[in-house]
């Protein structure tokens, strides 16, 4: 039996998560590490470590989803625009970062990240939340 990934037990709310968006397949939440306000994970309830492991069909439906959450966080954080990483140096569970970026140095993930307040993760979460129901 494996364990499940932070990441399954954050979609399943066992570990809590400032959640921006769900649908049967996928979950996106603030990263509790921001490179930006707004940085967002996008994950697939089906616990794949690798993204390219995903299937054609999971690996298409994840990008219109996270293309659903890009445009909402992009009202809502001033930015040029959204930028796109997958890494998963850190986290054995398929993920893409959304990252509100204006210059290059915006998505080096060696600078230091943001400290943010519950509250101010809240905001954030809540009005991304209510641009996708717009
Ligand atoms: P990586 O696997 O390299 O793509 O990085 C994993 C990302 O997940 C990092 O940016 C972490 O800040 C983020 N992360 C890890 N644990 C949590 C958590 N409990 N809630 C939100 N974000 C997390």
């Amino acid at each position: 039996m494996t364990m499940a990934s932070i990441f399954s037990k954050i979609i399943s709310g066992e570990i809590p998560s400032y959640k921006v968006a769900e649908s049967e397949a996928f979950y996106a939440f603030l990263d509790i590490n921001p490179m930006a306000k707004g940085h967002t994970l996008v994950v697939p309830k089906e616990e794949v470590d690798y993204y390219f492991d995903l299937s054609n069909d999971t690996l298409s439906k994840m990008s219109v989803f996270c293309k659903d959450v890009a445009k909402a966080i992009e009202k809502v954080v001033e930015c040029e625009r959204v930028g796109v990483a997958v890494l998963g140096l850190e986290v054995p569970h398929a993920h893409v970062h959304l990252i509100p970026i204006t210059t290059l140095e915006d998505l080096n993930f060696s600078r230091p990240k943001l400290k943010l307040s519950k509250s101010e993760f809240e905001t954030i979460a809540e009005n991304i939340q209510k641009e996708l129901l717009k």
